[in-house]
């Protein structure tokens, strides 16, 4: 298949997982679970051909990114534990030339990041141009994690006249204006939610604690965080409605079937560098003389 026939089928996959405009978002209408016509057994192997096929036209795409070295993209992605984030980022990534991708993991603050306003830290791990950029979570977490915890916002030393009643309304605010002003500024913002289950994420906690090779990755912590989880799901409702824009847009990815959540990542982000003029540079009259004058010289030696 050719890479133009890629990029139409995948657009058609992302689609309808897509979000430009908030206002009627609501999560319930998202099912985990959901594979669209992929149907789980027999449909993998379809699925991870798919993926191989949508990470070579990702390895083209990227390479035309890089060598025009004018726009940069930005990917973000949040969710619970245990959703997938790393994997997704892993499989979808696999095949682009590192020398063009940066991933940064966004963790707690240190005290230098809460020495200065939340946005700060985040601004300072931008992807260059002809680069794609991924946030391992990001400035959302400023509207998630903080509004589930109040105690982190009390860490942030804001002067408390500026902690009202607004201030979810005043931050949903400042990152559409800052997002709008990456997208004036030739970086391409694509936003994954990807939504898993309560259901199955006890079910892959306790695969992490019954498997030994898969020990490591649990934290009593990421458990304990499941007594918020409704807390969680109605912050990341209301981040959806109140920053889904067509210049960034929210993905709400089904995430109980790791395999169907790497298809539609890929096929998002494929989808947001083929809407991209890209295309290697042309050279002019007078490198083109360079290279015939290099080229001479070589064979003549
Ligand atoms: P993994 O568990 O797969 O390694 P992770 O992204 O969950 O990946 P952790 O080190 O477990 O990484 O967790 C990072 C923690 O930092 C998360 O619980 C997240 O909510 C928290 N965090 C991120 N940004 C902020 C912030 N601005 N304020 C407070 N906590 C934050
Ligand atoms: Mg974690």
């Amino acid at each position: 298949m050719k890479t133009k026939e890629i990029i139409k089928k995948t657009r058609e996959l992302a689609k309808p997982f897509r979000v430009t405009k908030g206002k009627n978002f609501r999560l319930k209408d998202v099912d985990p679970d959901d594979t669209l016509d992929f149907t789980k057994e027999a449909d993998k192997p379809r699925s991870k051909e798919a993926l191989v096929r949508g990470v070579t036209a990702l390895a083209e795409l990227q390479d035309k990114l890089y060598a025009q070295d004018k726009w940069a993209v930005l990917l973000i992605f949040q969710a619970m534990d245990a959703a997938g984030k790393d994997g997704a980022i892993k499989h979808v990534m696999s095949g682009v030339n590192p020398q063009g991708c940066q991933v940064f993991s966004f963790k707690s603050p240190s005290s230098e990041d809460l020495d200065h306003d939340y946005l700060w830290r985040c601004m300072k791990r931008l992807p260059n141009r002809g680069h794609i950029g991924i946030f391992n979570r990001s400035y959302y977490e400023e509207v998630l994690v903080v509004r589930v915890h109040p105690e982190f916002m009390a860490k942030q030393k804001l002067p408390p006249k500026l902690v009202g009643k607004k201030i979810w309304e005043h931050r949903f605010q400042e990152i559409r204006n800052f997002e709008q002003y990456l997208a004036r500024n030739g970086v391409i913002v694509r936003k994954f939610f990807l939504h898993v289950s309560k259901k199955e994420q006890k079910r892959r906690f306790l695969e992490r604690i019954e498997d030994p090779l898969k020990n490591w990755k649990f934290s009593s912590n990421d458990a304990a965080e499941r007594d918020f989880w409704d807390d969680y799901m109605g912050a990341y409702e209301e981040m959806i409605q109140e920053t889904a824009t067509d210049k960034a847009p929210w993905y709400v990815v089904p995430a109980d079937n790791k395999w169907f959540t790497r298809v539609v990542v890929a096929a998002a982000v494929i989808d947001a560098l083929a809407s991209l003029d890209l295309a290697y540079p042309k050279v002019d009259e007078s490198k083109l003389k360079e290279l015939a004058a290099a080229k001479k010289k070589l064979l003549n030696k």
